[in-house]
């Protein structure tokens, strides 16, 4: 890596500005064949705004050399934890990029557009058959997105039922932070229930509040400390008695796939991450998908878009009492059709290799570092396991110095602080398309890590060496982001 900016002759050409030269062209364009036109007017120019003048070659090698800098599935072990990087095959971009996807117009008539919209209605039936629910919307654009239309759809529904009062959501402390959040912008009042200390969530605080305000609650399962809480169907029962609707995060089904259904253990709505479980690409804020999945009782409210299908022809339609729509048009179709060519390509009993081996390697993991690294709640994980750094913190080695040290050994950092009840969290998921030797690599980067921490802690602590930048300063790059070229600072 440390080689990526030393091109011949290139001392610190980190910009492509820094890199212009006056009259070095980089495109021919063909004559003019249209009458000339005047230029705007001198208001609209502004020359301050200077385009590099740069070769055709010399634009590809920077961003090929840029794209280089990159971490990603492609080039690295990217144990990034709750977000499920794991390999996307390269078949679902072929199939995505089918004329026949790929030049659709979202105005087209039905009767023009029936290919693409029997390819949803497929995936709304694969993801019904895989939560065990009965009625599924593609219209989320993330995951956080159809948790908002979860919570609203809760809300729709007591509202529908003259009990507007209900207005608390519960929230243990092992979910993921975008469900209180959620909660919040559905406009109810937001309850943190606490784990206890086998990272379950604790029973008794959850009787005292299934209270007659009581609208719901929303369940991160696998939760974020990466176990299965083994009283979910408890769970589900002491809320559905007090009158209260429950939602489960399927962001991460990973380690369920196959193994279990949402709806049988009595979940009423959940979303699940196609641009996670399902395999399509994310990261950078790229295009997702967040399906949300309802049971009998919420299913009338489910946003619209829906695909119906009558005989042989498909439509779109809207469930009788939906909360409406949440974007326009049908969803990430691009993502759509990814997702369905992975579960076609795998089948059932691919989905029951995915949850058998993503749960094998997260416990691999476990069972060989945490002699090192902490271990906050020692009992078999799920598809990720929450290590800490308390050991090397103990020597003046924090997580955050861990995960950068990382970098210098070729690996992408895993999730840090996160969840927010462990200490110096480092939270890893290996998911189920890594090899043995990449795991055991990753294991062995660990370890030497830690015996830096001890030896030599300044060199973990100053840890990024091979990257072209090595720390930043967070504070000011977050508050004040320095995100384009000006010519006075040359
Ligand atoms: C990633 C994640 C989310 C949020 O999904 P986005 O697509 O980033 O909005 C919610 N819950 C869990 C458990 C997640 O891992």
């Amino acid at each position: 890596m440390e080689k990526v900016w030393q091109e011949p002759g290139d001392s610190r050409r980190h910009l492509l500005m820094e890199r212009s030269v006056a009259g070095r062209v980089g495109c021919s364009l063909p004559g003019l064949d249209v009458p000339e036109q005047p230029m705007p007017s001198a208001g609209l120019l502004r020359e301050e705004l200077r385009l590099p003048e740069v070769t055709e070659p010399e634009v590809v090698r920077y961003f090929t050399l840029l794209s280089q800098l990159n971490f990603s599935v492609d080039t690295h072990f990217y144990p990034l934890g709750s977000c499920t990087m794991k390999y996307n095959p390269k078949v679902g971009e072929a199939v995505a990029s089918l004329p026949g996807f790929a030049q659709l117009h979202p105005r087209q008539p039905d009767a023009t557009t029936q290919g693409a919209l029997e390819l949803m209605h497929r995936l709304q039936t694969s993801l019904a058959d895989i939560t065990g629910m009965t009625g599924v919307s593609l219209a989320p654009m993330a995951g956080a997105h159809g948790e908002l239309a979860g919570t609203l759809m809760v809300r729709a529904y007591h509202h529908s039922r003259g009990e507007a009062h209900r207005k608390k959501v519960l929230v243990p402390d092992s979910a993921h932070g975008t469900n209180p959040a959620s909660a919040a912008m559905g406009g109810f009042h937001v309850v943190a229930i606490p784990s206890d200390r086998q990272g379950n969530m604790d029973l008794e605080a959850l009787r005292k509040e299934a209270t007659a305000d009581l609208a719901g609650m929303m369940f991160t399962l696998p939760n974020t400390l990466g176990l299965f809480d083994p009283n979910v169907a408890e769970i589900c029962d002491i809320v559905h008695q007090a009158g209260g609707m429950v939602y489960c995060d399927g962001a991460n089904m990973n380690a369920l796939l196959g193994r279990v259904k949402l709806g049988e253990l009595g979940f009423d709505v959940a979303h699940l991450n196609l641009h996670k479980t399902f395999s399509t690409p994310h990261g950078g804020g790229g295009p997702g998908a967040g399906p949300v999945c309802a049971g009998p009782t919420l299913s009338p409210f489910l946003p619209s878009p829906v695909v119906l299908k009558e005989g042989s022809r498909h439509k779109l339609g809207r469930p009788p009492k939906s909360i409406g729509k949440l974007g326009g048009f049908h969803g990430n179709f691009g993502v759509l059709v990814r997702a369905l060519a992975y579960i076609s390509l795998l089948g059932g009993q691919g989905m029951r290799e995915i949850s058998l081996n993503a749960v094998i390697n997260a416990n691999y993991l476990l069972s060989r570092l945490k002699d090192v690294y902490h271990l906050p709640y020692d009992r078999r994980c799920m598809h990720e396991v929450v290590l800490c750094a308390r050991n090397q913190r103990a020597v003046g080695v924090k997580g955050l110095d861990v995960a950068k040290r990382l970098l210098d050994y070729g690996f992408h950092a895993p999730t840090m602080y996160f969840p927010l009840i462990v200490e110096e969290a480092l939270m890893v998921e290996p998911t189920e398309t890594e090899s043995r030797e990449t795991l055991d690599a990753f294991i062995q980067a660990l370890r030497e890590i830690d015996r830096e921490a001890r030896e030599n802690p300044d060199l973990v602590r100053g840890a990024p060496h091979s990257t072209p930048i090595s720390r930043l300063d967070e504070a000011t790059a977050a508050r004040h982001p320095d995100l384009r070229w000006r010519a006075q600072e040359q």
